[in-house]
């Protein structure tokens, strides 16, 4: 039978903000039967953001990625509240968190507040558009499923619409003109994911692109994938060379318009010039910016004063200036890049953090009443006998104290860079191994299908790869 959620007065309140990577990891290390725990996210389900870049081309299909956190849930042993909303604003003073709910349907309540003792912010980030005109009125990002099945649609719609009757040979080239901004990772996945699609499916469906469809990324730096190593970033742009997908570095895009881009391109001489590059489809991927409550936030506490991309945290993940806030994962700034990685260990860091609290609360709560009943205590021995369990207990208290602080273990990083290709620069015992190519790819592929959340998706994840394998990827536009 379904229980019914009553706050436990006894108990603390703890909020979770996010159903990401370190909200999750969060969860699944939380002994909820300590606290009184609610979460509160705008996505009823935890999204594993790897394979996201292969849901833009149908390769995996979006729900194969995507576990719902009513089951995530039903698997804890006290029941947690779950409230689909955003969190519009965080009251720091009042110690209550606004929130919304923002989806198609709603009641007669949709806006309200939940209070909180304990507080942990895991929102992630927002995209960055660094307030460049048109960005986010004529370009795809590659975040959320939304955004992937946007993609999906658009890639399709600007094939379909090339073959359209009498189009003119310039707006073929335009239409079939894939750009992509951001030479990080995500764009570099997604520009090996399309150039995939394109060599595997699109050209033997409708070979008459054949000659027009072409991916270019864009990239402001000297060379894309900043994070790994020399020997990797130029494997990376040697394949994407054979893969003919366009690196276009030293451009820094500062205009978007709904057909093209203009971008400073830095010569090798150093002079700079404004480029225009038609495009059919944008996908914009340059990072990360804060999201407005996190914002709102760091305005409310004179510590975060100095924190530009982020809440600064100390090494417990505790919200400088701030008195039992937490933050994890993209939305956090601490030494650590803004990875899954990074957010999977600060979730299940504060899992254990809390409940080594609980414990420890629970053993002073008893060491308390210990104390009480030996000055109470009629005889010797019974003073005695309490003593010892007083001594026990403190040994007890000593050990479960014993957390330290978080501390990032490394396992490396990994991109699928197209062609059945990916570089990993992983650090295994005290060798830093760095690799690119087939077997890499291979190990690319086990290293997230055992990563992925349950045996359900490891599942569906497999069979889509070989559903794309026996009859290619589904090419109609939903
Ligand atoms: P998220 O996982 O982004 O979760 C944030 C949660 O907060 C979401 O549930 C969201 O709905 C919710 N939320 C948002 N606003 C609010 C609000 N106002 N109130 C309440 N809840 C809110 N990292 C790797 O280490 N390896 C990879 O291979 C990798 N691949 C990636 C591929 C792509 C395409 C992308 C976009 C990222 C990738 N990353 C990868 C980075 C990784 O996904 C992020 O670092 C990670 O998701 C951060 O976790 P998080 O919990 O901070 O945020
Ligand atoms: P990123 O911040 O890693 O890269 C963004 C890139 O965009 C930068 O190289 C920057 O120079 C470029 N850029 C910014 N403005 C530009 C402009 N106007 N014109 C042209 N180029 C511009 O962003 P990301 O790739 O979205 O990654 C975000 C985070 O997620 C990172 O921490 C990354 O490590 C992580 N991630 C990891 C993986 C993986 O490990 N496989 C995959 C995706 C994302």
């Amino acid at each position: 039978p379904e229980e019914q959620f009553e706050p436990d007065p006894e108990k603390k309140t703890l909020v979770i903000l996010g159903t990401g990577w370190g909200s999750i990891s969060l969860l699944k290390k939380l002994d909820t039967e300590n606290y009184n725990v609610v979460v509160v996210s705008p996505r009823n389900y935890f999204l594993f953001t790897p394979l996201l870049p292969s849901c833009t081309t149908g390769l995996i299909e979006h729900r194969s990625i995507m576990e719902p956190i009513r089951n995530i849930l039903r698997h804890k042993k006290a029941t947690v509240k779950f409230y689909e909303a955003e969190a519009t604003k965080i009251d720091y003073e009042k110690r209550v968190v606004s929130i919304s709910d923002d989806s198609e349907i709603k009641g007669d309540i949709s806006h309200t507040e939940v209070p909180f003792d304990m507080l942990v912010i895991g929102v992630g980030a927002e995209n960055a558009t660094f307030g460049i005109k048109g960005v986010r009125e004529h370009s795809c990002f590659l975040k959320e499923v939304g955004d992937a099945q946007n993609i999906r649609k658009r890639i399709m719609d600007c094939v379909e619409t090339a073959m359209f009757k009498d189009q003119t040979p310039e707006e073929v080239k335009r239409l079939l003109h894939m750009v992509v901004v951001g030479g990080g990772p995500t764009g570099v996945e997604f520009a090996g994911e399309l150039q995939d699609f394109f060599n595997d499916d699109l050209k033997k469906w409708i070979p008459e692109i054949k000659d027009n469809f072409h991916v270019t990324l864009v990239e402001a730096l000297p060379n894309v994938l900043p994070m790994f190593s020399k020997q990797l970033i130029d494997y990376t742009e040697s394949t994407f060379k054979e893969e003919e997908i366009s690196i276009r570095a030293k451009t820094m895009v500062k205009n978007v318009t709904d057909k093209y881009i203009q971008a400073e391109v830095t010569k090798p001489d150093g002079s700079k010039e404004i480029e225009t590059i038609p495009y059919g489809l944008l996908v914009w991927a340059t990072g990360n910016a804060v999201r407005p409550v996190v914002r709102d936030l760091m305005n409310q506490l004179p510590a975060q004063k100095n924190s530009r991309r982020g809440l600064a945290v100390n090494e417990y993940l505790v919200v400088n200036g701030a008195d039992n806030v937490w933050a994890v994962g993209d939305c956090a700034i601490s030494n650590y890049a803004p990875t899954a990685q990074v957010a999977g260990q600060e979730g299940a860091f504060l899992g254990r953090l809390f409940n080594t609290m609980a414990k420890t609360e629970a053993i002073e709560k008893e060491l308390k009443s210990l104390s009480d009943a030996q000055s109470q205590a009629k005889s010797d021995d019974d003073r005695n006998q309490v003593f010892d369990e007083i001594r026990e207990r403190q040994r007890q208290l000593r050990r479960t104290k014993q957390i330290g602080p978080f501390q990032y273990s490394h396992q490396g990083s990994l991109a699928y860079i197209g062609k059945e290709r990916a570089v990993a620069d992983i650090s295994w015992l005290s060798g830093n191994i760095a690799s690119g190519g087939t077997m890499t790819y291979l190990f690319w592929r086990s290293a997230y299908l055992s990563m992925c959340f349950s045996t359900r998706n490891r599942f569906l994840v497999a069979f889509d790869w070989i559903k794309a394998k026996l009859f290619g990827r589904d090419v109609s536009r939903e």
